[in-house]
């Protein structure tokens, strides 16, 4: 039995630089002040008679309070329930009374859309805005230092799944597997208390949450704690890190700055990648420019992270590396527990200590997405190489099924990437009377590229079967993505939905 907050030792690093901040007077902040923040909000959730098991919901800005809270929260076993800030107000209803929360801390600029749901659901209000002031701090008066003993399987926090289909669904994360998935990454990664990270991650998301705070907090590590990412602050930065967790997005936009060159990262001894997939050729010119090869990880919300390249050894550009310690991946033949050989494409699945307990409040939704023997249905299509490697091609939901015939967008995509004047692309099906479903190209071109719809099937019809090419090819100035980075599918599926019908 072990609460998460344990393993931060907040009392026995109390003198440790936990957190710097360029937007803070304070500037610096110890483990010991992080933790004393922490049982400040403990104490207004114990007077406000939370227990352990309570949902609070929170919908703020990133910010050292808000960390606090969720410290505070895991101290007295109430589930903290992050939403992402982009999220409107029926979308916030919706995740209101589905946790049945208890207390929600919001925006003062919120307050006025919430409150008929809070009053509906008899859940108090309490704010915080961006500068960390608001009601909540204001409630302070006796801090409460008790840690609540969580059995492993508590549930530490729930996070909504953004749900390509469907309403979204809260998979809950217990203690038990957010410490073993932070010990398993802090020992790979090698994190130390000298490591200082560069966090520019949002923390409503697993990643920020569970692999940037976890992970830095674990191992009594420093963060550079940002309200989000810049180009500017990225730079000014840098030379002060020793570590930077990113999406595919932050690697790209530095690439095209000029002021990344190796003297700028000479400091650095990680960067790591995760929540979409970063292209190979994205991974070998960062690796060209500033001779530090990122690493990259795979995981979901649902299972914490899963598989990472390694720390001392082949970081492989296009693979997200091998299974993490104490955690099994295989591949299975959609739809079946049929295991398939290495090489083959089909379901990524998944089985060990960091997967969730299920979701909030739909036993069977949770079922269907478990094996009876215990493996998690992950969702992504992928395949292993003999060396434990795995590759991962796209979601199950984005195959494409083209006259009988399965086109795995991904690979499409590479062969259109690799264009001369293409930036990048996405491939989606469309409805379509003939095929069932039109493989079509959505690409990026660059500025003054002459490439065009002609060109892009001309040059993909020697390379790819002829059923996998694009029978249409749309240009966008970008593509739409979402606060992770990820490629938003669906939007482009039902922007296009008629192009083959209307
Ligand atoms: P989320 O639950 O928001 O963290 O999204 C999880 C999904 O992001 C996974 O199921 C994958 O589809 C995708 N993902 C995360 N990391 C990677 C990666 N390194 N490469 C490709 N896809 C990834």
């Amino acid at each position: 039995m072990s609460n998460l907050i344990e393993k931060f030792d907040l009392t026995g690093r109390a003198d440790l630089p936990a957190l710097a901040l360029r937007s803070d007077s304070e500037n610096q902040i110890t483990y010991g002040a992080l933790g004393a923040r922490a049982a400040d909000l403990a104490g207004v959730l114990v007077q406000r008679g939370l227990c352990a098991g309570d949902r609070v919901v929170v919908k703020v800005e990133k910010s050292v309070v808000n960390l606090a809270l969720y410290i505070a929260c895991l101290q007295r076993g109430v589930i903290y329930v992050p939403l992402n800030t982009g999220y409107r107000a029926q979308e916030v209803e919706y995740f209101l009374r589905d946790t049945g929360a208890r207390l929600v801390v919001c925006d003062p600029d919120d307050v006025a859309v919430i409150s008929p749901v809070t009053d509906d659901i008899s859940a108090e209000v309490l704010t915080l805005d961006r500068n960390g002031a608001g009601s909540l701090p204001d409630a302070i008066s006796e801090p409460c230092f008790e840690i609540y003993p969580t059995a492993d399987d508590e549930v530490a926090s729930i996070l909504y799944t953004s749900g390509t289909t469907g309403k979204p669904k809260g998979a809950m994360l217990t203690h038990g597997n957010l410490i073993s998935n932070a010990s398993a990454l802090a020992d790979l990664w090698q994190v130390r208390d000298r490591d200082v990270m560069l966090h520019m991650l949002p923390i409503f998301h697993a990643h920020g949450l569970f692999v940037g705070c976890n992970v830095m907090l674990m191992a009594g590590a420093q963060m550079l704690f940002e309200s989000r990412f810049d180009l500017d602050g990225a730079n000014a930065l840098l030379p002060h890190a020793t570590v930077m967790m990113g999406i595919p997005t932050f690697y790209t936009r530095m690439l095209s700055d000029d002021r990344l060159d190796r003297s700028l990262v000479a400091g650095m001894r990680l960067f790591t990648c995760g929540s979409a997939p970063l292209l190979a050729e994205t991974h070998i010119a960062w690796t060209e420019r500033t001779g530090c090869a990122i690493l990259e990880r795979y995981g979901m919300t649902e299972t914490g992270m899963i598989t990472s390249n390694p720390y001392d050894g082949e970081r492989r550009p296009g693979s997200v590396g091998p299974a993490l310690p104490g955690v099994a991946v295989r591949i299975t033949r959609s739809g079946s527990d049929e295991v398939l050989q290495q090489g083959e494409i089909g379901m990524v699945e998944v089985k060990g200590p960091n997967v969730f307990k299920g979701y909030w409040r739909l036993p069977e939704k949770t079922a269907a997405e478990f094996h009876p023997d215990g493996w998690f249905i992950t969702g992504d299509l992928g395949s292993l190489s003999e060396d434990g490697y795995l590759q991962i091609v796209g979601r199950g939901k984005d195959l494409v099924i083209s006259g009988g015939y399965n086109v795995y967008p991904k690979e499409v995509e590479t062969e259109i990437d690799a264009l001369d004047g293409v930036v990048e692309s996405a491939v989606i099906g469309l409805s379509h009377a003939d095929f069932g479903e039109a493989v079509t190209a959505v690409v990026v071109a660059e500025p003054g590229s002459a490439i065009d719809e002609q060109g892009v099937q001309a040059a993909l019809r020697d390379r790819l079967a002829a059923f996998k090419l694009p029978k249409k090819v749309i240009f966008l100035d970008a593509l739409p993505r979402n606060t992770m980075g990820k490629v938003q599918k669906a939007q482009l599926r039902s922007e296009y939905s008629g192009l083959y019908t209307a």
